[in-house]
């Protein structure tokens, strides 16, 4: 298929350049930090050969996420952000912009993604899931009524927030010892994002703010599988699911978020998917340069689909999304 947009792609900088190391076995780090660094040579290369027509491109992981420190984590976020803008310029047609945010402050995190949506014309937020604060140790998620006057702002700048995985903190990862291979993409990543998701889901925090859209990865990083056990167990039993939230669990999936096909080039989780979400709802995604865009493409181009659901999830429901028609792209 010709015109995709894809839009869980990655780059570094310098500063964040090694948060990616442990990600790839030794031998492949000269790859991967190559491809990392890059966007107009091979990047571009790659996407013309399969099809697509723009990327909408975001830090790599957890970078911003994992400083400790909120006014170094401003810097960074801002310095990035700016480096990825100057990127934009140079190919407006191709690139488009997710903003790094430093979310251990609420307060400057909504001002840096209005810097990025009003001055910088980037498409959204995205974030590398919970946020360490001073003490190193402990993490922040965004359900946290703390960080409801950033989520009205999102609602307010009426862009999207795409909630990236990164690895649980030690303290939070005694069940993956002896098991290092279930971190990161293999299991963990999933894992951390769903519970992250499901938290905001169940706080109240989208009936408070209805119109927010929020996004994950690798294919909903396996809640549409898992949704109507969520909102179904023991379903005889006199009380059900307590939480904040006024309504079902399912309601807030298929009305505030949306997936990606990311590093999930799977024909049977895709079709699972489009029946719990909806095919308006799921868009195509690579995560170059931790997958491989031939991969994803050859993949989603040949996919047993309907044309018209291979056109909405490979490209319209992004430019929706992210009214990319009407900008000045
Ligand atoms: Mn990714």
């Amino acid at each position: 298929m010709q015109g995709k947009v894809a839009l869980e792609e990655h780059f570094a900088v310098e500063e964040t350049l090694q948060d990616s190391a442990v990600f790839s076995p030794e031998a492949d780090w000269p790859e991967l930090k190559a491809r990392l660094l890059d966007i107009h040579d091979r990047r571009l290369r790659e996407m013309d050969a399969h099809g697509i027509e723009m990327m909408l491109l975001s830090l790599n992981a957890p970078a911003v996420q994992a400083i400790p420190d909120r006014i170094r984590a401003g810097e960074i976020a801002r310095r990035a952000n700016d480096f990825l803008a100057d990127q934009i310029l140079r190919r407006p047609g191709r690139f488009g912009g997710f903003a790094a945010l430093p979310m251990q402050s609420p307060d400057l995190a909504a001002r840096e993604l209005e810097r990025c949506v009003r001055e910088l014309g980037f498409c959204g937020a995205l974030v590398n899931g919970f946020s360490q604060l001073s003490d190193g140790a402990s993490g922040v998620y965004y359900d946290l009524k703390a960080y409801w006057p950033f989520w009205a702002e999102v609602e307010r700048l009426d862009v999207p927030f795409y909630l990236h995985p990164r690895n649980p903190l030690p303290r939070d990862s005694a069940i993956y010892e002896g098991h290092r291979w279930l971190l990161g993409p293999t299991w963990a990543f999933g894992q951390e994002t769903a519970v992250h998701a499901l938290r905001l889901m169940g706080s109240g925090l989208f009936d408070a703010y209805p119109r927010l859209n929020i996004i994950i990865g690798h294919m909903g990083e396996g809640l549409p599988f898992s949704m109507w056990r969520i909102d179904n167990r023991n379903k005889w039993m006199s009380e059900q699911n307590r939480y904040p939230a006024k309504r079902k669990i399912a309601d807030y999936f298929r009305e505030n978020f949306h997936i990606t096909t990311s590093g999930n080039f799977r024909t049977q989780t895709l079709i699972d998917a489009m029946l719990e979400i909806g095919v308006e709802r799921i868009l195509f995604s690579a995560d170059w340069p931790f997958e491989n865009i031939d991969h994803a493409s050859d993949w989603f181009d040949a996919a047993p689909i309907a044309e018209t659901d291979r056109q909405k999830i490979g490209r319209d429901n992004a430019r929706k999304l992210f009214k990319l028609d009407r900008s000045n792209r």
